[in-house]
């Protein structure tokens, strides 16, 4: 017997929800408009945008003030906060851009509708700043499309409606005062294309998605960091538990000080063990249809995890599907039968608004765009932030565990202040330690997707 995993917890139990169904419960009709070995497109084609000037260097530098390993949407932010206390990083990303893996392949999405104080503290700091991006940035030009149209999580469980009551009450508590209950009337007056049958759903209007490419590329640009691309990092050398320098497949850098940023690749970089599994996530890009209400929200349905949102005139799905650690890879391999379940299984994006069975037939590998991705998951659902611990010089930002988009500003910022040792480890709470022997165990995230 198969089970879905849906990771949308209840607060009050801390337990796994688990949608019980067999594996011919989630047995979709037979695929007929796709093809298994879609092309993978690597980056959303975006109409040709210019990102500023990310300064850009040829000749690895034989010593740096800081290395920044990683140059998705973390180690951007990361050269940009370290910058601003002052730092002068060096960041190397192996990569021919920054921001074409993990980053590139995500839903871009940003909310404030978690169950953890610290994961809406950070998310709430970050969206601050990507509100006011030009201003953070001091850069007029950068445009990361930020579009705020929402985020609703939505059931059809009568027995959902005491769990959402008392998570929508505990969010506002903890800061987040515009997150609203919704009942099911209110959530199809408000949108109209969303199904009868659901029964309760939490709204919050100012969480929504931005363009994480741009965002990263404004980060570095705005950092001045001296970036040096195509180039892969081979180890973080040490000598007597201290961090001494680099060495790349371009030669070395001494320094006394590296931010691993590596995303899914940190765990291989690590000279210490780190607790983090990746965990394969897709996404599916339709292209523009008249069809798709371009004023949804992001839409999750909390009994089964699947998930969609506006994207440029068409929409972007998405699931958290159950997965076991897997090997870093690029690219990472699709699971063509995922398209089945999302599209035209029962606990797909169709049980909680219908006309997505409408526009399944029309859809083909010619005006979709199928990607997966890892996500680097901590055993508390927040990232490693901080202190490697054993190893002096060497600072984590990493882990994010499906929230980097939303989580790094922030991150980078609580890392760089970690750095110029204007916070206390003790007042950490992403503290890479957290999970060590004699320490209290971490309260684990409960809304993850
Ligand atoms: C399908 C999907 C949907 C998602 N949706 C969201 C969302 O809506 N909101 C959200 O907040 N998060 C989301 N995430 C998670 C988010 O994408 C990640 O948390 C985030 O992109 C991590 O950024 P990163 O910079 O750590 O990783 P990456 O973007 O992978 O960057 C790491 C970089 O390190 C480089 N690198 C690796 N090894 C080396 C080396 N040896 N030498 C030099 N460079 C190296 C890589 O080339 C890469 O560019 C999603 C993820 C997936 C897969």
């Amino acid at each position: 017997m198969r089970k879905l995993v849906v990771n949308l917890l209840p607060e009050n139990t801390g337990a796994l929800k688990r949608v019980s169904t067999d594996s011919t419960d989630v047995t979709a009709p037979e695929c007929t408009s796709f093809s298994p070995g879609l092309p993978i497109h690597l980056v959303d084609p975006v109409p040709f945008q210019e990102f500023g000037h990310v300064r850009t260097i040829t000749e690895l530098p034989a010593q740096a003030d800081v290395v920044i390993v990683g140059g998705g949407i973390v180690g951007a932010a990361t050269a940009f906060f370290l910058a601003r206390s002052g730092r002068d990083p060096l960041l190397i990303e192996q990569g021919p851009e920054l921001a074409t893996r993990t980053t590139s392949v995500s839903a871009h999405a940003i909310r404030c509708q978690f169950s953890e104080p610290e994961n809406i503290a950070q998310m709430s700091e970050s969206l601050r700043m990507y509100e006011t991006f030009r201003d953070v940035l001091g850069d007029a030009s950068v445009q990361i499309d930020l579009t705020q149209n929402g985020y609703l999580f939505a059931s059809t469980e009568e027995a959902d409606v005491d769990v959402f009551r008392a998570r929508v009450a505990r969010q506002q508590e903890l800061g987040v005062g515009d997150v609203e209950l919704l009942d099911g009337d209110e959530i199809r007056f408000r949108f109209p294309w969303m199904s009868p049958d659901i029964r309760i759903g939490s709204f919050r209007r100012a969480d929504g998605w931005i363009d994480s490419v741009a965002a990263a590329n404004g980060f570095a640009t705005a950092s001045d960091a001296s970036v040096m691309l195509g180039t892969s990092v081979r180890s973080i050398e040490t000598a007597g538990g201290m961090v001494t320098g680099v060495q790349t497949d371009r030669g070395s850098v001494q320094t006394n000080m590296v931010v691993l940023a590596a995303g899914p690749w940190s765990r291989n970089l690590a000279p210490i063990p780190l607790p983090v599994a990746l965990w394969r996530r897709h996404r599916l890009i339709v292209d523009p249809d008249d069809r798709i209400p371009q004023s949804a929200p992001m839409t999750i349905d909390a009994n089964t995890g699947a998930h969609w949102r506006p994207h440029r005139g068409g929409a972007l799905l998405a699931w958290a599907q159950p997965e076991t650690d897997r090997e870093a890879t690029w690219p990472v391999e699709q699971d063509p039968a995922w398209l089945d379940l999302i599209l035209r299984s029962d606990r797909g994006v169709t049980r909680l608004a219908p006309f997505w069975s409408d526009i399944e037939p029309s859809l083909n590998d010619q005006n979709t765009r199928f990607t997966a991705g890892l996500y680097t998951v901590t055993p508390d659902h927040k990232p490693l932030i901080g202190k490697a611990p054993g190893v002096e010089g060497l600072f984590l930002n990493t882990g994010y565990s499906g929230h980097g988009i939303m989580g790094s500003p922030s991150g980078s910022r609580l890392l760089a202040d970690i750095v110029a040792r204007r916070v206390d480890e003790d007042d950490n709470p992403f503290d890479p330690a957290r999970f060590g022997a004699g320490t209290r165990p971490p309260d684990v995230e409960k809304i993850v997707l």
